[in-house]
């Protein structure tokens, strides 16, 4: 039986470049079944729902998601249920995908378009693993009330010993494939689940990881390392909002957002291979959308963790890796990386990429 991948492109340049990484997974995996689905905006419009009972069922017979981006400014407005953006919550739901890894890889010859000086970033390689089905995202209670006629919203923060014991699980195992480092990152100082956090995760270190090298920092310091040395990190261990926000900002180190490849893993495996769901870290981009000028090599690597993680192929991941790597070197740069020289089309780099395969 083949390995069936749902392809979900989404909304806005999620579509785009979602083509392109298809084109660069098929060349490696054509022996893989590649099945559309709707998702996003663009299933609202179609079926009323961001996440239709056809997708959920195609995703649910899959091996692993090759996910867009959902979005667009319409619904920005709409209540929770009726937005694009409720398919990923969702998604993260119906598969328990609670473990967020985000490759932070900075491409030679790419330096330059780097926020920071070429020497702090040249070489860097860093991991954020980003805890997402938990904390303050998705605690309850939740919600704006008005009192004395004063509008009141509130968000609530938990997590739960065995939500932060299978995230650093998570980290501390890649951490052992890779430079051995493990940072967890908190906020023990103010918070009650930071003091939670830093209590599970130096208790599993001490009994399961003593080989793995842990040291923790609050958030507010991990901020300021991430732009003053970052090449001290290797996994970058913490909760769901400041994942989301420190790999952001650890994402325009490599120059573009549009850079940063991401899989979210959950409970579901097969001996080596894991379920999961690829998708570049960026959203829809509306500003970009539709000129085909978007950045794919985010899509391209989320393509490459799909072959890694969840068709345990580590050859074909490499490949799309290298490929992307010779795309670069070879001076190959969409408009939101390019300094000089004019810049490849979305479709035109992807063929530069293919070249290169
Ligand atoms: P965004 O990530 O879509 O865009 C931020 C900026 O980065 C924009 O200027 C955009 O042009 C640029 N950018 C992003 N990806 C790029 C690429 N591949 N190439 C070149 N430039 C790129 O963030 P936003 O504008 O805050 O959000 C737009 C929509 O996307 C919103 O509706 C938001 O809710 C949604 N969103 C979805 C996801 C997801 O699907 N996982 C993630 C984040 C945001």
């Amino acid at each position: 039986m083949p390995d069936t991948i749902a392809v979900l492109p989404g909304d806005g340049i999620g579509a785009e470049v979602t083509a392109a990484a298809l084109r660069v997974l098929q060349t490696v995996r054509p022996d893989c079944e590649f099945v559309h689905g709707d998702v996003g905006a663009v299933a609202l419009e179609r079926e009323g729902t961001a996440y239709p009972a056809l997708t959920q069922a195609l995703c649910e017979r899959s091996s692993a998601i090759l996910f867009g981006a959902v979005g667009h400014p319409k619904y920005d407005a709409a209540p929770a249920g009726k937005r694009p953006e409720f398919a990923i919550l969702a998604l993260r739901k119906q598969f328990d995908l609670f473990a967020n890894l985000r490759f932070v890889r900075m491409f030679a010859g790419l330096e330059d378009a780097s926020s920071l000086k070429p020497d702090y970033v040249r070489g860097l390689d860093l991991v954020v693993v980003r805890e997402t089905t938990s904390g303050l995202y998705f605690g309850q209670p939740k919600h704006t009330t008005v009192e004395n006629g004063v509008e009141v919203a509130v968000d609530t923060l938990v997590y739960r010993t065995p939500e932060i014991e299978r995230i650093a699980r998570v980290a501390f195992e890649l951490a052992r494939a890779r430079r051995n480092h493990v940072t967890s990152i908190d906020k023990q100082n103010v918070l009650e689940t930071g003091r939670l956090w830093r209590r599970t995760v130096s208790a599993m270190h001490a009994a399961d990881y003593p080989d793995v090298e842990l040291d923790h920092l609050l958030v507010d310091n991990a901020a300021m390392q991430l732009v003053r040395e970052p090449k001290r990190f290797d996994v970058m261990l913490t909760e769901n909002t400041f994942g989301d926000i420190l790999s952001d900002q650890a994402g325009m180190l490599t120059g573009s957002i549009g850079n940063l490849p991401s899989a979210t893993l959950g409970t579901r495996e097969h001996g080596a291979r894991r379920f999961g769901l690829y998708e570049p870290i960026s959203g829809s981009a509306p500003d970009i959308a539709g000129r085909g000028i978007a950045n794919p090599v985010a899509a391209m690597l989320s393509a490459a963790l799909l072959c890694r993680y969840s068709l345990a192929d580590d050859a074909s991941a490499a490949r799309i890796e290298g490929a992307v790597a010779h795309a670069f070197a070879s001076g190959a740069r969409t408009r939101d990386l390019a300094s000089a020289g004019a810049p490849l089309s979305t479709d035109a780099f992807a063929e530069r990429v293919l070249a290169a395969l």
